[in-house]
């Protein structure tokens, strides 16, 4: 009696029995195996590691231009050091005594000036598996907290553990600052959260092999780990270094004693400090010297003035007001915003300090009333006014937006 060579049903029990030169395929395998087939393909599609297209730090510029506005120097100074990571791994093989070093990237800025979207933009570009970790949650290992490792687990669950894929993806450290060293004096006691993980990054950023736990979590003994080698992972971390403002201060002030004092005070703008940040500051904030000599590209973000949060509203491939146009447009309605709406926001996300993160709390606050009640009416246009902005501000909570 035929039988299908797969799932070994015979012939009476399935639909369709197709016969091969030695062997036979029913319906149901045939369809199972067209789903492997397309689950495959959609992951090579996916994180085609072998295909980056690797642009030129001009086109990437501009690339990040259509997602984030201004950060002129934070855009140049990655765009370069994405190029020339993407252009190391490209020339691994080739035999010449020059090896490019790896150059994983540390911004310094306030939160919410775009550190997190100008990683994101990154892997979004160049479509590798893109990872964001917090460091006030690691600690050295046997302690509370998450393993070092762990970051690397995140890394390969959004490759689906596609170990190649991940091993050329980017990492996003965020608050790299709150794991700085407490105190001046590295030992006096056992800094849990701050040197020992600075520590345990380093051999992560410098490039080894780290034996990662597939499902996160505590190191169990039954968990199989899977060896992930950093070598060619991006890691680009970021900071507020609330206060390193002071330090530069110091250092350019103490530079200047002796020479030329006065000369060159004039040509430093104290409005923006952060415009002269080095290596040795980020040192004097409490990060060790190989951390930092790990992260040799540095960078800062500018703070977002009013012109600039005006445009994070509008201008964004897919900025907050494009997204509330969408949405009207999905059910046939035309949604206009009055020019003083868009001050008015920016007012009050300057008003509450809440920075071009609260831009989005704010536009919600005002466009929840519509969102719920304009579906169901048979409007085709709604124009958002100064007065029904306002109104529906009155009616918020504003305690509530700061918060989010
Ligand atoms: P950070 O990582 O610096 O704390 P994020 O990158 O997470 O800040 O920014 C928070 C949000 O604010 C982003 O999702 C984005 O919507 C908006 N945003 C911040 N800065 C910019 C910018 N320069 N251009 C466009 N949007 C921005």
């Amino acid at each position: 009696m035929d039988k299908c060579s797969f799932c070994g049903r015979s012939k009476k029990d399935v639909n369709i029995l197709i016969a091969g030169v030695s062997g036979h395929i029913c319906d149901s395998c045939i369809d199972q195996a067209h789903q492997i087939i397309l689950e495959e393909f959609k992951q090579k599609e996916s994180f085609d590691i072998n295909s980056i297209k690797l642009l030129k730090p001009k086109e990437i510029n501009a690339f990040l231009d259509q997602y984030v506005i201004g950060q002129d120097e934070a855009k140049k100074v990655l765009s370069v050091a994405v190029y020339n990571h993407y252009k190391r791994l490209a020339q691994k093989d080739t035999k010449d005594d020059v090896e490019i070093e790896k150059s994983n990237i540390v911004m310094i800025g306030e939160t919410g000036t775009g550190k997190t979207l100008l990683a994101r933009t990154i892997a979004k570009m160049l479509h590798v598996p893109f990872t964001i970790v917090d460091a006030t949650v690691l600690t050295e290992a046997g302690y509370v907290g998450e393993d070092i490792e762990t970051i690397l687990t995140r890394l390969l669950q959004v490759a689906d553990y596609d170990v190649q894929a991940a091993e050329k993806g980017i990492v996003f450290i965020d608050e790299i600052d709150k794991i700085s060293r407490k105190s001046d004096n590295p030992s006096i006691t056992r800094d849990v959260s701050g040197e020992g993980v600075q520590q345990g990054l380093l051999k992560l950023l410098e490039g080894s092999v780290v034996n990662v736990p597939p499902q996160g979590g505590r190191k169990h003994p039954d968990q199989k780990m899977i060896p992930v080698n950093t070598r060619d992972i991006l890691f680009i971390a970021g900071g507020a270094f609330d206060g390193i403002e002071q330090k530069i201060g110091n250092r350019l002030n103490t530079k200047m004693v002796g020479y030329s004092a006065s000369k060159d005070k004039d040509l430093i703008d104290r409005g923006n400090l952060l415009q002269y940040i080095a290596p040795q500051d980020l040192k004097a904030f409490g990060l060790i010297p190989e951390i930092i000599g790990r992260l040799p590209v540095l960078t800062y973000l500018e703070s977002l003035d009013r012109e600039t949060l005006k445009n994070i509203l509008t201008e964004p491939k897919n900025s907050i007001l494009k997204q509330y146009e969408k949405l009207f447009r999905m059910d046939g309605i035309e949604l206009t915003f009055d020019k003083k709406v868009l001050d008015f926001i920016v007012d009050k996300a300057v008003e509450f300090k809440l920075g071009a993160r609260g831009l989005r709390s704010i536009c919600e606050a005002i466009m929840v009333d519509a969102m719920y009640e304009m579906p169901s009416t048979k409007e085709t246009a709604l124009h958002i006014t100064l007065n029904y902005a306002k109104k529906r501000i009155s009616t918020t909570n504003m305690k509530k937006l700061r918060v989010a």
